[in-house]
């Protein structure tokens, strides 16, 4: 039923909650929970109101209001209404609906307000507070839970209040509940302790103790996780019981060799991460997993024992990188790597001439060349395999969606490869869970032995000689320098307008002939990009000022130092990546965190905290308790919406893992939900909310 039809809902006010608060029916509502509770039975009292409080009730008698403001050059209109207990006087204040409020609030009147006391101009008042009747004798401070309702501007103005929506809310429930369909089977409710729905429903809008709010937040929290994890992993199932994956049934000969010539032994997690690949390869089943490992885990080395087991059962391999030099550079290593093998492995970028083109073509096509380094141009239509067995993407979140996709098709006429995403971002279990629910997920979690820590600082403007100088001392040693400026789409023009003064501010203090500064940003072309870079890769430049380009794996062992500027405008994940830029030689290295004079609280927690660790996951993890799971980098492009109406992957970790376990085990009962007692499961997940795009098919 259409949310109009609710009374005191007509036509703009329906439009008006369907474009703010996307709801448009009567069961939308029902599921727009309050996202804070207030006890209403509490009552402040004007004199102890702070600014910095949540919302507060007061009970206040109006003492008088007027009209203010509206003069040449004073800004808008406003009805400022002061009203007193017996602590003290708070001015309430009004920008919209002037008439009808001052003749409800007549002098002399009273009402309960409430609302978020603010400071203006040194003196606390309330803008736009509820306004209530105030409550019948003997009922005050009596203890009663009420919800509050996230809202907009327009809402507000359109004079929808918090009580507004508890009033449709409970004239939503009245309708709904007596035919309400229960959305989990019984033997669910029974296993997992759970409150039914409409209990959940009722006690989540309208609480009756905080006992009952408690079960219903559980109950909502864990059917939410239950059956986005619950599609996810049915996904999953139906895949690796098609079992269509490419049998790799042994290790090889060049894996053998390599691993024997290895100049380092591997770490254990590199050991375990590698057997895990090897038993998905030979498994039968397509192999779509997750790796992720920090700067500098080691990678690379899994990655191309991986491929040398495609190669071992007589198939090609693939590794795309997201830029050139990082193409090269793996390309510069696994050829190392390769060297006591034998296996041929070639480079295929934009700038491959024409020649070396052709013989790459020539050599995939008659399966004389096993491995292929590249960039994007590996999954050109004109790059034909004869047999790709597996395709390894490095650092995932730099590529679409659908570009991953067309090295899908690349073993024609058999079964689709198997997929290695290798990411060094951190993403927090609980999101890689969620995220890459149908994929699975390695970890390297240690370090290669004899990583010296990197030493991290936080320099305020006012040290800018002393970090110069700093610089210079480092150069004179031999060593490089990273110098990064924020570049945030919003304000674009600004940042690049810093980063050109910073970079001739560095050109100035840093002369030709004895510096070499190169400078890389997204305006120039790409020539410019790599030829710079390139620069700077090489050693023939001694600092690089760029803007984030460089974040993604670039190698530069002889960088020691990463000045990271207006660094309170990054967050935590990004201030990890940048900083993993140096460390990777055997010098001590230092990571600088530039503020400006004033940093906010939030920032300076962010900053202190990339003092006190290196540990990506540990970072990771406060980054999205701090921003959300919505911002950390790599969520927006993967196309997955993950929209969620009361869990958080943030904070409810633990229900989430009882969850998806629990998922496991009614699919392992009924994999495919055909069971009429999983009848309301499966019409669950095909709703839009649960329905997740096939990720095996992309990664
Ligand atoms: P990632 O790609 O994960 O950031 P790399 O694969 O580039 O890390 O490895 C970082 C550095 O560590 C490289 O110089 C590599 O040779 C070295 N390395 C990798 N594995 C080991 C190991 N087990 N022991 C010692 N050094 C290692
Ligand atoms: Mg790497």
């Amino acid at each position: 039923m259409e949310i109009q039809f609710l009374h005191g809902v007509g036509p703009k006010r329906a439009a008006l909650l369907k474009s703010e608060l996307g709801l448009s029916t009567v069961s939308d509502l029902l599921r727009f929970y309050p996202f804070r509770y207030i006890d209403r039975g509490i009552i402040h009292k004007i004199g102890s109101l702070e600014a910095g409080m949540a919302d507060v009730q007061i009970l206040g008698q109006v003492v008088r209001s007027e009209m203010q403001g509206g003069g040449e050059g004073k800004g808008g209109k406003r009805l400022s209404v002061i009203v007193t207990d017996t602590t003290g006087e708070l001015e309430l204040v009004f920008f919209k609906g002037f008439k009808w409020i001052s003749e409800k609030l007549t002098p002399g009147s009273v009402y309960l307000f409430f609302g978020k006391p603010v400071v203006f101009k040194g003196r606390i008042n309330i803008v736009h507070p509820e306004i209530d009747s105030p409550p019948p004798p003997g009922e005050s401070g009596k203890s009663s839970i009420s919800g509050v309702y996230s809202s907009t501007e327009k809402i507000k103005n359109a004079g929808i209040t918090g009580r507004t929506i508890q009033k449709l809310v409970s004239e939503a429930l009245s309708i709904v509940l007596p035919t309400l369909q229960e959305t989990l089977p019984e033997y669910v409710l029974r296993e997992k302790g759970l409150v039914p729905l409409s209990y959940a429903l009722r006690n989540i809008h309208f609480p009756v103790d905080g006992n009952a709010l408690n079960k219903a937040v559980y109950r909502l929290k864990f059917e939410e996780l239950f059956l986005l994890q619950l599609s996810l992993l049915k996904q999953k199932f139906v895949r690796s019981r098609a079992a269509c994956g490419i049998p790799m049934p042994m290790v090889g000969e060049p894996f053998n060799r390599c691993y024997e010539a290895l100049p380092y032994t591997l770490t254990g997690a590199q050991k375990k991460v590698i057997r895990e690949i090897r038993e998905d390869l030979r498994s039968g089943s397509q192999m779509n997993r997750l790796l992720q490992g920090d700067v500098g885990s080691g990678k690379t080395m899994v990655a191309v024992l991986s491929m040398l087991i495609a190669v071992g059962n007589g198939y090609q391999a693939c590794l795309m990188a997201p830029t050139e030099v990082l193409a090269q550079q793996h390309f510069a290593n696994i050829s190392k790597y390769l060297a006591p093998t034998g296996v041929r492995v070639e480079l295929l970028t934009g700038s491959t001439g024409v020649a070396a083109r052709r013989s790459i073509h020539a050599g995939l096509q008659d399966g004389s060349l096993s491995i292929l380094v590249g960039t994007h141009a590996l999954i050109e239509d004109t790059v034909q395999f004869k047999a790709l067995g597996l395709a390894i993407v490095d650092e995932q979140h730099r590529f679409g969606v659908d570009q991953r996709a067309r090295l899908w098709s690349k073993n024609p006429g058999g079964p689709p490869p198997h997929v290695l995403v290798m990411t060094a971002t951190p993403i927090p279990r609980t999101l890689a869970m969620t995220l890459y629910g149908d994929l699975d997920v390695s970890v390297i979690d240690e370090m290669p032995p004899g990583r010296k820590p990197i030493k991290t600082i936080q320099m305020t403007e006012s040290k800018r000689m002393a970090l110069y100088n700093f610089m210079k001392q480092q150069i004179a040693l031999g060593r490089q320098v990273f110098v990064v400026y924020p570049l945030i789409f919003e304000s674009e023009k600004i940042d690049y307008q810093n980063l050109e003064k910073g970079y001739e501010e560095i050109v100035t203090y840093f002369p030709l002939p004895q510096y070499k500064v190169a400078i890389v940003h997204g305006k120039q072309t790409t020539e410019e990009k790599n030829f710079n870079m390139s620069a700077f890769v090489a050693g023939r430049a001694n600092i690089l000022v760029s803007t984030t380009v460089i974040e993604v794996g670039v190698d530069v062992p002889n960088a020691s130092v990463m000045v990271i500027e207006s660094s309170e405008r990054f967050g935590l994940s990004q201030l990890h990546q940048l900083r993993g830029r140096v460390g990777r030689g055997s010098d001590e290295s230092f990571c600088i965190l530039m503020t400006g004079q004033k940093v906010s609280n939030e920032s300076k927690k962010r900053l202190n905290l990339m003092c006190s660790t290196e540990d990506g996951f540990v970072l990771a993890e406060e980054d999205m308790k701090m921003r959300g799971p919505g911002d950390l980098e790599g969520t927006a492009q993967s196309g997955l919406p993950i929209n969620l109406n009361i869990a958080s992957l943030a904070k409810d970790s633990l229900i989430l893992s009882d969850a998806r376990a629990y998922a496991t085990s009614v699919l392992d009962r009924d994999p495919s939900l055909e069971q009429p007692v999983n009848a309301p499961l499966l019409n669950e997940i095909r709703r839009e909310k649960y329905a997740v795009k096939d990720y095996s098919k992309i990664s």
